[in-house]
């Protein structure tokens, strides 16, 4: 059936060993996270299977899918703020969750007393970023709040950069980070084991040897998915690209000029659109579109372009390929947010290669 987005299970878990031996060089335990791919299962044991010992994941659906099948085999991360109607489920799912709110970890506390648990949170903080965190001089008085509830764990900070503002990890955010936990201590609070340096935009500095050295964890999702650090979008030496591939099937095949004929009014999504002429050319018509899948992906095959989309056709150029067919298959390597959708999508089919 198709479309259907083909999952390499033996080439994640490659990517898995290849970005924990770089991060366990230099003293990081990351955990891996399961978001981009909806918590499937196969690739979440792929991870487990390289050697991560936590997984992480933004939705408590997911988290609680992870918890059932691994139980206490391997440590769960929430990776969103919680909600405050969703403590219940926090505590009893979830090892450990970042967190900002007072309002939300005061409710942490007391659902964890209710239970008899005591709740592990790493408090987060805002280094520029503008997405989730406390401001820095906050943190003292936080502090002072969070050490009166019984019921809490602070094990540690942590921060989110290039998500919202785009703020690029640096020796500088990231020594602040490790000098707030130093203040910490020095104020007398409980020692921190986790310091949190961020997500796959991390990995160029680790690569280039600046991480500071208090760091010790890292959250990684895009990075062990696709094989690529998220600041330029390099691959990372080693691992693979063409871990996911989305496939889909020709429904037409004709020549067409490039440029509409008539009057241009609004496309399908209300954007009035302009085309390059390129003269008479062969089109094809594939059966996959943005009901199935953001349309940012890049065709295996180098002779081939993508023109456009629709609800449920993507146009491809294909005039370099005299010979393709109708019913002929065309693959793509999905950017994060393909495949996010695509794994998202009741249209597209799971297949799964290197299952073990
Ligand atoms: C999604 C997410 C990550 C993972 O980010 P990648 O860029 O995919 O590595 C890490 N931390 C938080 C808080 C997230 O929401």
């Amino acid at each position: 059936m198709y479309p259907k987005i083909e999952i390499n299970l033996r080439k994640i878990k490659d990517n898995g060993e290849v970005l924990l031996k770089l991060c366990r060089e230099k003293g990081i335990e990351p955990c891996a996270v399961t978001k981009g791919t909806c918590a499937d299962l196969e690739v979440a044991k792929a991870f487990v299977q390289a050697g991560f010992k936590e997984l992480a994941d933004s939705r408590m659906e997911n988290i609680k899918k992870l918890k059932g099948y691994f139980k206490d085999s391997i440590k769960t991360l929430l990776l969103r703020i919680p909600m405050v109607s969703e403590c219940e489920e926090v505590v009893d799912y979830c090892d450990t969750s970042l967190n900002s709110e007072l309002i939300t970890i005061k409710k942490l506390n007391e659902v964890a007393g209710r239970v008899g648990k005591k709740h592990k949170i790493i408090i987060m903080v805002d280094l520029g970023d503008l997405r989730e965190g406390i401001w820095p001089t906050d943190l003292e008085s936080i502090q002072r709040e969070v050490e009166n509830l019984e019921n809490i764990q602070v094990v540690g900070l942590g921060t989110n950069l290039t998500c919202y503002g785009g703020i690029i990890p640096s020796e500088k955010n990231l020594a602040q980070l490790c000098d707030l936990k130093r203040q910490w201590e020095l104020r007398g609070g409980t020692p921190l084991q986790i310091i949190s340096g961020g997500n796959s935009s991390s990995i160029k500095m680790l690569m280039e040897g600046k991480i500071p050295q208090g760091i010790n964890h890292l959250r990684l999702g895009e990075s062990l998915l696709l094989g690529r650090e998220t600041i330029n979008r390099e691959h990372i030496p080693k691992t693979h690209l063409d871990t996911f591939k989305i496939v889909g099937e020709i429904v037409e095949l004709k020549e067409k000029p490039s440029v509409p004929i008539g009057e241009i009014g609004q496309d399908a999504f209300g954007n009035v659109p302009t085309f390059e002429d390129r003269g008479i050319h062969k089109r094809a018509i594939v059966a996959l579109g943005r009901q199935d899948i953001d349309l940012n992906m890049e065709p295996l095959n180098k002779e081939i372009e993508i023109l456009g989309g629709s609800s449920d056709h993507l146009l491809l150029d294909v005039t370099k390929l005299p010979d393709l067919k109708v019913g002929d298959k065309v693959e793509f390597l999905p950017n994060y947010g393909a495949l996010l959708q695509g794994m998202t999508s009741p249209y597209v089919q799971k297949e799964y290669i290197g299952k073990e």
